[in-house]
């Protein structure tokens, strides 16, 4: 049946396309997650901030830049009523970059060590671990240029992955230079192609008008063949730009994270400058090969692209979130604050059902998490939740544990049970834990 939306009576109603709700056990993974990655970006130093979904579309067209696939195809743009020109966030990035020239942040002592999470916006085919509405947690340095701070995000990032249970990671680094040695790279690198023109896919004819970089990382078979001899952009980094690099692998070496030089790696988004990264678990796709988890790297220039009077050297790393918590090691981590109830709560008579609130509030002072069926009557039909939920215990609270200041804990895996004194509950819901 056709998707549509609730408008004809009858037709299937859905979400749009690519676009889902996070609930039940997915939600508590997104969650535990979020907490583990705030919890480790914490202790690295970071500091958190939340941006607005929506920014002002200039943002990201002069961030990102035209004739990328981000801002040409797939971001959502809208004019608001008010005719002002929005886009639906495509990342992180350049919000957090909007934040710090917003808020003055060069006057706070520098590094400015920013993290943030939430849903990011692609208009991009869907597909298994591939939305349109999908959530990336993001840790970025501004205001710094030294290599250590771009060691400090690809570490912090691999830290999350491995908490998170990854294994098998590994990362693909390259460096594209900066504003001294790029330029003669990108001079080299477009004569090839123009030498290679008619072997190239109609496609990244297209791309050696706008963003002759990207034909580097083609995924069309055509190119691909051009690419293997194409020049590397590491042999024609300036003085500064090799030993920053240099320093960046020194430090991974230190760390013992395995890396690999992807001479072909420029990453989708034009503000990159020097190091640019990916984080990848090694045979985690579906066909064998590796899953880009993360990808990163410096943005010497975005600020002043998106209208800042300064340059802010800055680097940063984007985690995909959808990917990790739908991975087969994801270590389903529990969120600490939404917990998952233990206890199922059954009350029996109105004597019971009238006092039932007080016996909850006792509980969620205690930070008991229970799962109740107030709207319930019969014993059965609250046993029947209680079994098919799983909770190990019940409580049940009936008229004669109401008169007595009572109530019995059952034990759901062998049905025995125990009446206990209201004023004793707490400390018998400690030992059985
Ligand atoms: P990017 O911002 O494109 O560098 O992506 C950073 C990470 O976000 C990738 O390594 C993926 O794990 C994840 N990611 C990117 N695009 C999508 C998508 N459409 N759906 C789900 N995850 C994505």
């Amino acid at each position: 049946m056709k998707k549509t939306t609730n408008k004809n009576k009858g037709a299937e109603i859905s979400s749009p396309k690519g676009m889902r709700d996070l609930m039940n056990e997915q939600y508590y993974a997104f969650q535990g997650f979020f907490e583990k990655a705030q919890e480790v970006a914490v202790y690295y130093g970071f500091k958190p901030i939340e941006t607005p979904i929506l920014e002002n579309e200039e943002i990201f067209t002069s961030g990102i830049g035209e004739g990328t696939d981000i801002v040409d195809k797939e971001m959502y743009n809208l004019k608001t009523k008010g005719g002002d020109h929005l886009a639906l966030r495509p990342e992180h990035t350049a919000p957090t970059v909007r934040a710090y020239i917003e808020h003055g942040m060069q006057t706070f002592p520098q590094p400015v060590m920013l993290y943030q999470y939430g849903p990011v916006f692609r208009h991009d085919k869907p597909q298994r671990g591939r939305y349109r509405q999908f959530w990336q947690f993001d840790l970025d340095s501004l205001g710094n240029e030294k290599s250590i701070m771009d060691a400090l995000v690809i570490k912090t990032g691999m830290t999350i992955l491995e908490e998170a249970g990854a294994e098998n990671l590994s990362i693909d680094i390259n460096s594209i230079g900066d504003k001294e040695c790029r330029n003669g790279y990108l001079k080299e690198l477009t004569s090839y192609y123009r030498k290679h023109m008619s072997d190239l896919a109609p496609i990244d004819r297209e791309r050696l008008k706008t963003n002759p970089l990207r034909i580097l990382d083609s995924k069309e078979e055509k190119t691909k063949i051009i690419n293997e001899n194409a020049p590397d952009s590491v042999s024609f980094l300036c003085p500064s730009c090799k030993k920053h690099f240099k320093e960046v692998l020194e430090y991974l070496e230190e760390m013992n994270i395995p890396y690999n030089i992807n001479k072909n790696l420029v990453r989708g988004l034009s503000y990159y400058t020097r190091t640019v990264f990916e984080i990848l678990e090694q045979g985690g796709a579906e066909d064998g090969s590796p899953l880009a988890l993360a990808g990163g790297g410096r943005y010497d220039y975005l600020a002043r692209q998106i209208g800042g009077k300064k340059d802010v050297p800055a680097v940063g790393i984007s985690i995909g979130v959808d990917r990790i918590v739908a991975s087969p090691w994801y270590k389903k981590l529990s969120p600490r604050i939404l917990k998952k109830p233990k206890m199922y709560f059954i009350q029996l008579g109105s004597e019971a059902k009238l006092k039932s609130l007080n016996i909850i509030e006792i509980l969620r002072k205690a930070h008991v998490p229970i799962a109740q069926a107030l709207s319930k009557d019969s014993l059965g039909s609250q046993l029947a939740i209680a079994e098919r939920l799983a909770i190990p215990y019940a409580l049940i609270f009936g008229v004669k544990e109401a008169i007595d200041n009572s109530v019995i804990v059952r034990d759901m895996s062998n049905r025995s049970q125990n009446t206990v004194k209201l004023n004793k509950l707490l400390e018998y819901l400690k030992e059985l834990k």
